[in-house]
């Protein structure tokens, strides 16, 4: 597929998606536009970063926006909405209501958007009038449903968007209740990034002969990433994330933390050490994620802190670097994490620290990808020795001469002899053969390591 002009989409939708400069349909929308556009089911195997929002908010755009055989354009009428597509968190809800208000510019269409975590009178407000488009968390909308501000008896589309997740989180009770008061007579979209049975079940009992596309399934969104893990005792793992950070060619890093107390105290970490850090968990109020991700997406933050709940489905372009700084204990996670900086075709760079107690999750993850991930050795605080920083001045390798800068790249005596284990007939780091002097700090170390692909840290 060359081009969305082949895809049937109307004018004002094929401006508004080259106004966002998309020239090409990704493969899922170029499988799935052509079966929602006759108004087909779907079943879709996708995750975020495949364009799947596009796929199916395109087609639900033209079915909306076409007039009925009275030659008007059909309206919801009070508290109604013409279309529903349901989604895990208020992060994904807004962002999927943006891309709507993005690609519906020259359509015209009433949309709102649905969550908790805020006063409830704008969405009672804009649902009084009925709505073309709701995007919605379920249990922000349940409680709008139980108090009679929505109804659902005229959806003509209903998107469950990441189901996989909804049932992770609990919510399997609020979508069948949800699903209950859907007319039978509908378009139903069902969207996951894994198909477990129960998963498939729930698929099965709410779409009618449905058209299955299945795009970049998980594991393979990894292949597209340069990925590397570095062996650290935990105690040190804050000291080499600021060494690591301190290089500049990190540009903008979602780092990971297992927990939100972790996630705090990183952030933290990093503010005293001079690197503009915030930290997004679900312990934190709506507003206070909004300004963080907003700070993030415009570049004032160079750095996010995330729990991998708060950051589901965060759709901000040019993160240069996912850091694990724990790595997940459910190896799918790693695939999300490490997703978000390979959007929609781009590559990036994920780094990875290990401590001793999570080299059984490291084989999860191994075992999930099918393949193994890089190590790299050389770094200030290899796992099981004392870090430079820690060593007696005099046993410390000499100085690189720069002023302020790293001993040697920061490399401990053990690790200067030979070469690191990806390193092997590699010239000496100390001087590659280009006789440029070798760059210096644990990032180049991460970057030299990568079979001199210096372009990709950027
Ligand atoms: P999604 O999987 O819907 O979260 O989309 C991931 C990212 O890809 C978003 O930043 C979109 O703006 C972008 N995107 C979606 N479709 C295309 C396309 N056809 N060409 C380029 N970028 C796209």
């Amino acid at each position: 597929m060359q081009s969305f002009s082949e895809l049937d989409l109307i004018e004002p939708i094929l401006r508004a998606v080259s106004a966002e400069n998309y020239t090409t349909p990704t493969p899922i929308q170029a499988q799935a536009i052509p079966h929602l556009l006759a108004g087909r089911d779907l079943q879709g195997c996708a995750q975020t970063g495949t364009g799947k929002t596009a796929a199916f908010a395109l087609p639900m755009l033209q079915r909306l926006g076409a007039n009925a055989a009275d030659g008007k354009r059909p309206t919801a009428g009070p508290r109604r909405a013409r279309s529903l597509i349901l989604t895990p968190t208020r992060e994904l809800a807004i962002q999927i209501g943006e891309s709507f208000r993005l690609y519906g510019k020259f359509v015209g269409l009433r949309q709102t958007v649905i969550y908790g975590g805020v006063g409830q009178k704008p969405q009672v407000d804009a649902m009084a009038r009925g709505v073309d488009v709701l995007i919605a968390t379920p249990g922000r909308l349940l409680d709008l449903m139980e108090q009679g501000h929505v109804i659902l008896d005229r959806v003509e589309i209903f998107v469950l968007d990441e189901a996989d997740r909804m049932l992770d989180m609990g919510f399997i009770h609020d979508i069948r209740k949800v699903i209950k008061t859907l007319p039978q007579k509908r378009q139903t979209l069902f969207f996951s990034a894994t198909m477990p049975p129960d998963i498939a079940r729930l698929a099965a009992s709410i779409l009618k002969d449905p058209v299955e596309v299945a795009v970049n399934p998980v594991a393979s969104t990894a292949e597209r990433i340069d990925q590397r893990v570095l062996f650290v005792d935990r105690g040190n793992k804050r000291a080499l994330l600021a060494s690591l950070l301190a290089d500049k060619t990190i540009e903008r890093a979602l780092v990971f933390t297992r927990t939100k107390h972790g996630a705090n105290r990183v952030a933290e970490d990093l503010e005293k050490g001079r690197i503009p850090a915030e930290a997004i968990h679900g312990n934190k109020s709506q507003s206070a994620r909004q300004r963080a991700l907003e700070n993030f997406r415009s570049g004032r933050t160079r750095i996010l802190v995330a729990t991998d709940i708060a950051a589901r489905g965060i759709d901000i372009d040019g993160i240069s670097h996912v850091i694990n700084f724990d790595l997940p204990n459910e190896p799918e996670s790693y695939v999300h994490r490490i997703g978000r900086t390979a959007r929609a075709g781009t590559d990036g760079i994920a780094i990875s620290f290990c401590d001793s107690e999570e080299r059984a999750f490291l084989r999860d993850i191994e075992k999930l990808i099918n393949r193994k991930v890089p190590v790299v050795t050389d770094h200030p605080y290899p796992a099981g020795q004392v870090p430079v920083a820690a060593m007696p001045a005099d046993h410390r390798p000499p100085r690189s001469g720069r002023p302020g800068g790293n001993r040697n790249g920061g490399r401990p005596a053990q690790n200067r002899q030979g070469p690191s284990r990806q390193g092997q007939g590699r010239p000496q780091q100390g001087r590659p053969s280009n006789d440029r002097p070798a760059e210096r700090g644990p990032a180049a170390a991460v970057r030299q390591s990568q079979n001199q692909r210096p372009s990709s840290w950027r």
